[in-house]
């Protein structure tokens, strides 16, 4: 049975029987895993989804699809039941991921596109840097969209070699609604070695990379970020894999990831590095809802992917390394996308960043250290604006808008009212841009104080009554706002920092 690490849910005799089984552990993992080993830091896998939802893995509750290797991974690693990505779009996510900082602070908030010309400054520190400095071999194999144009490449951020995408898969003459985007361009390294690729290869591909790295580095630290283009729309499964899975073409598309994070673990395993390796899987934000049987499920969470509800930013996330993490372990303390970069440059022994960031180092919770806490507080951005604030359980809304599916969802690769989206329509910007482009309607929220814990689909506003919460939360938008700015408000930030841009090199 799972034991629990929690924020206030324990209570009773209950829980003082896991408080105990987690003590003895605890002991063990403290007395075994301290930060940095000094003979030899620890590998590093990260991998991302694209899209997946809080509830399409059967560690997660998924009843129609099969993930043995991910479950297996939750078993004898630690699971986490709110962990939150920084923005609920690909950018945005991952720059955070990338850099420790809230995508805002850095310029990077929202989604690049094939116009883009600006990208991650080139003075930001990124995690794959920190490695870089402690003499890991690194390498990205997937979607890194940090930047279109070459000069911002994972090449020249701290990797020494990436096979991918710039943006996402739709960004091609595959979008599902809009006509006249450019062929998608496969790059290894700073050259196109394909346009409008096979997509159905992707995850075979990226996965088969990242185990000939692993395998051709097994003899010094590595650091390999695989963050795979599936199951962002359009979705392909390899000819293995289709027909499958009880979900349809996106079960199967998740049954390959599966298969893939399964191939991670052979090669781990075979290189007999198990011990030596942290081992983290994550999606980059919910499900895009408007696609319907193309999309995830948020499970108990309220909406999906490009809201700051639950159901945008609360995904999977699992943490392996034997020895070092408690095996079977749920955690429940509040931990975000902010927080890998300071939390694993605390495992590899590396400095921070010079430049002010924003998460902080969670490693004491990531190894199970007894009594750790989780993040105070967590400020829920879209784009620039401050749609939420999060203090433990409590989470409170100021007024925004919100997109939300418009009447039936999609199917078959479709979003929700396709038949009235004008393919060649010139884009609008914002959220009537993106309900414009994806099927979506626009509703207003009103300020809303939602208890996460007996409410996690944030459906009764509790404001009312619970006046001196929403006052607690109201200071620290406000200290967020100070230092991030929000259009909401017109308060302009006093600590952003610039994107990279680059007006020069032509269009890849
Ligand atoms: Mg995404």
């Amino acid at each position: 049975m799972a034991r629990r690490h929690s924020y206030g849910a324990e209570s009773g005799a209950s829980g003082a029987i896991r408080v105990i089984l987690c003590a003895a552990f605890l002991f063990f993992c403290t007395n075994s895993a301290t930060a940095a080993d000094p003979i030899r830091p620890p590998n590093i896998v990260l991998i991302l989804a694209d899209d997946l939802g809080y509830g399409d893995l059967g560690c997660y509750g998924a009843k129609d699809i099969r993930t043995p290797n991910l479950d297996r991974m939750a078993r004898e690693g630690t699971r986490f039941t709110n962990f939150c990505v920084a923005q609920p779009v690909c950018t945005a996510s991952r720059a955070a991921i990338m850099s420790g900082c809230y995508p805002n602070r850095i310029g990077m908030a929202g989604a690049l596109n094939h116009t883009s010309t600006i990208g991650i400054h080139p003075d930001e520190v990124l995690l794959p840097e920190l490695c870089q400095q402690k003499g890991y071999a690194t390498a990205h194999y997937g979607k890194w969209h940090l930047g279109t144009r070459p000069v911002f490449f994972p090449t020249r951020n701290g990797f020494d070699e990436w096979v991918g995408l710039p943006y996402s898969n739709d960004n091609g003459p595959l979008h599902p609604t809009v006509r006249g985007i450019p062929a998608l361009p496969l790059y290894a390294n700073d050259k196109v070695i394909a346009t409008d690729p096979d997509q159905s290869q992707f995850t075979k591909l990226f996965t088969e990379k990242a185990v000939g790295f692993i395998k051709t580095n097994k003899a010094k630290p590595f650091f390999v970020y695989l963050p795979h283009i599936m199951p962002h729309v359009p979705i392909f499964a390899s000819e293995p894999f289709k027909g499958k899975s009880g979900r349809g073409l996106y079960g199967d598309v998740v049954e390959e990831l599966d298969w893939s994070v399964g191939e991670i673990f052979k090669a781990i395993k075979e290189c007999n590095l198990d011990n030596d390796t942290l081992v983290l899987f994550l999606s980059d934000n919910g499900p895009f809802l408007s696609y319907g049987s193309h999309a995830g499920s948020a499970g108990r969470f309220r909406e999906g992917k490009l809201t700051t509800f639950e159901g945008g930013v609360c995904v999977p996330f699992l943490a392996r390394w034997p020895g070092k993490i408690a095996e079977g372990m749920v955690c429940d303390e509040l931990m975000t996308g902010l927080d890998l970069l300071p939390t694993i440059a605390k495992v590899i022994g590396s400095d921070l960043p010079k430049v002010k960031i924003d998460g902080v180092d969670l490693s004491p919770l990531l190894l199970c250290v007894k009594g750790a806490k989780g993040r105070d507080s967590f400020g829920y951005f879209s784009g620039s604006e401050l749609h939420a604030v999060r203090s433990g359980k409590w989470k409170l809304h100021f007024p925004h808008e919100y997109l939300t599916v418009n009447g039936i969802a999609g199917k078959d690769g479709k979003p929700a009212n396709h038949e009235k989206i004008k393919p060649d329509a010139i884009e609008e910007s914002g959220i009537r841009g993106i309900a414009s482009r994806h099927g979506y309607k626009v509703e207003k929220l009103e300020l809303s104080l939602f208890d996460l814990e007996a409410d996690p689909g944030e459906s009764k506003n509790v404001a009312a009554s619970q006046q001196a919460v929403v006052e607690r939360l109201k200071a620290l938008g406000n200290d967020l706002r100070r230092d991030l700015g929000d259009p909401l408000t017109g308060i302009k930030g006093a600590g952003l920092r610039s994107p990279g841009h680059d007006k020069t090199t032509p269009k890849p």
